[in-house]
């Protein structure tokens, strides 16, 4: 059986004694195994970065961004032997998997203009024969945790900034399909990263605790369920150490009686069912206002039809596998539970049959979905469209304020007054007007509110450059060059 390697200082390692397999989720076949690093292993990588970080911080600015200008040229060059690996192992459909990558080389393009990130702040003057300046330096070792449903993306939202402000990086990437991150690391290498500066151990809880409890690593970045995410910020920032913790989301997209109704049902079967729902800002509740459920419901239902579900790797397929069994047979179980919790389904996702034994189910929707029932208060991750219907704006808005996540929320409408009205009052980190899923792009920065974040910096982006820097302030006097012991030509004080 293939083992997929850890990447330390460069080098390959596969020493793991603990194993986990990795399936091609569109036939359900284990096709790898990967090592589960133990805390000493993981402490190698945590070491290996600590000894490339004191070059690395002194490799000057046009060095460190030539390596990002070379990657991202290597990047698009290899986009489809990348994007192979990620519907390989997480089983979304290629041109899924190659939109992840191109999302992921934005952050590539914001890291090559470090020289411009990086620049501190000159006060001249500040008192007489005073200057102040700023300056920001790196943290140090940072370690990042990702999850499974972007094995490109959500790295390089993290590694990009972090190697940029000057860090070196520990990435312990989501053990379901972790061939993508190491792929990604020895590109970095290609690119002419210093060994040391970008490693990859695979695991799970013991090498995240050995790295939350290591002394060595100043920042952790991580992304994943909100459970973890709580439990990752408690254990990280009870040890001192600077934490951004995303975590889950249950996005709702709001459709005003006024809306261009066709174009919202294409928007919500895109946002709801694409990569299989198992997207942090996918529509999960779409909240129906004034008349006109029936006719969104009808419409989404009809579209729904038409969705071709099969292997990720057929051009024909919309929409590929989820990414475990256990996935799958979680979803079903928040389908078979809702017509009980008062909902009516619509369309029942596991009526669809499929012939092999990959982790398929078909797409679902739930219409008069009651906000007490778990298809509304649970992240079920899953294709399945949850529609709550009420009868005017402000129930939208108080229904979506009272929920406990706050990733991302959408408005449809031709309003621009209640457009503007909805940015204002809405409570969530990203919110989108005629776009269903507003992933921000690479110049601004990615993160929810509420139970989606915590912490208080967002990932990528400028508040990436905040989180992964130092920043050290300098006061300075000279004395008059006039009092000078040496003749500089100044005329004398005295
Ligand atoms: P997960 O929380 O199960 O795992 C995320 C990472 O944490 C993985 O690397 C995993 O190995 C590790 N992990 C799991 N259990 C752990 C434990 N007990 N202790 C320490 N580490 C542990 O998440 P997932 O299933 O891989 O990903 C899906 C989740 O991620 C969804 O909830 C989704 O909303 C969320 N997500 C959020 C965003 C965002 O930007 N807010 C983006 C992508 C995914």
């Amino acid at each position: 059986m293939e083992r997929i390697p850890h990447l330390i200082a460069g080098e390959e390692m596969s020493g793991s004694t603990r194993t986990s397999p990795v399936f091609n989720p569109a036939t359900g076949e284990v096709s790898r195994e990967v090592g589960l690093a133990s805390a000493a292993e993981t402490d190698r990588a945590i070491a290996a970065a600590a000894a490339a970080f004191p070059k690395w911080r002194a490799t000057s600015l046009t060095k460190r961004a030539d390596v990002f200008f070379r990657l991202r040229h290597l990047l698009k060059e290899r986009s489809a032997d990348l994007a192979a690996i990620v519907t390989n192992e997480h089983g979304k459909v290629l041109s899924d998997a190659a939109g992840e990558i191109a999302r992921g080389l934005e952050n590539v393009e914001f890291a090559a203009g470090l020289m411009q990130l990086l620049k501190g702040e000159y006060s001249e003057q500040v008192s007489t024969g005073v200057d102040v300046h700023s300056v920001k330096q790196p943290v140090g070792v940072v370690g990042c945790i990702t999850p499974f449903n972007f094995p490109v993306m959500v790295p390089l939202w993290m590694v990009a900034s972090a190697i940029a402000c000057g860090n070196t990086v520990v990435l312990k990437p989501s053990e379901k399909d972790p061939s993508a991150s190491v792929f990604l690391a020895k590109l970095f290498l290609e690119a002419g990263l210093p060994a040391g500066v970008f490693n990859v151990v695979h695991g799970d809880k013991e090498a995240v605790d050995a790295i939350l409890d290591s002394p060595t690593v100043r920042a952790v970045s991580f992304v994943g369920s909100t459970p973890i995410a709580q439990a990752i910020y408690n254990r990280a920032s009870a040890n001192g150490k600077r934490v951004q913790a995303l975590g889950g989301a249950k996005n709702h997209m709001v459709v005003l009686p006024d809306a261009d109704l066709p174009g919202a049902a294409d928007a919500a079967v895109s946002a709801a069912y694409g990569s299989a729902g198992e997207r942090c800002m996918a529509v999960s509740v779409l909240v129906a206002v004034g008349g006109i459920g029936d006719e969104l419901v009808a419409a989404i239902k009809d579209r729904m039809g038409k969705l071709v579900i099969g292997d990720g790797t057929d051009a024909r397929s919309e929409m590929g596998p989820l990414i475990t069994r256990e996935q799958r047979d979680r979803v079903a179980s928040y389908v078979e539970g809702a017509a009980a919790e008062g909902g009516t389904v619509v369309v029942d996702g596991r009526d669809e049959a499929f012939d092999n034994d990959g982790f398929f189910i078909g797409v679902s929707l739930i219409d008069d979905v009651k906000t007490t029932s778990k298809v509304y208060t649970d992240e079920i991750f899953g294709p399945v469209l949850a529609v709550v219907r009420v009868d005017t704006y402000d129930e939208a808005v108080a229904l979506v304020n009272s929920n406990s996540f706050g990733n991302g929320v959408a408005i449809f409408t031709r309003d621009g007054g209640a457009a503007r009205q909805f940015e204002f009052e809405i409570e969530a980190g990203m919110v989108g007007v005629n776009v269903p899923i507003p992933v921000p792009v690479g110049a601004y920065s990615f993160g929810g509110w509420k139970n989606s974040l915590f912490g208080d910096s967002h990932v990528y982006g400028p508040e990436s450059v905040h989180f992964y820097t130092r920043s050290k302030v300098i006061t300075s006097r000279w004395p008059d060059p006039s009092t000078s012991q040496v003749d500089l030509g100044f005329p004398s004080n005295s």
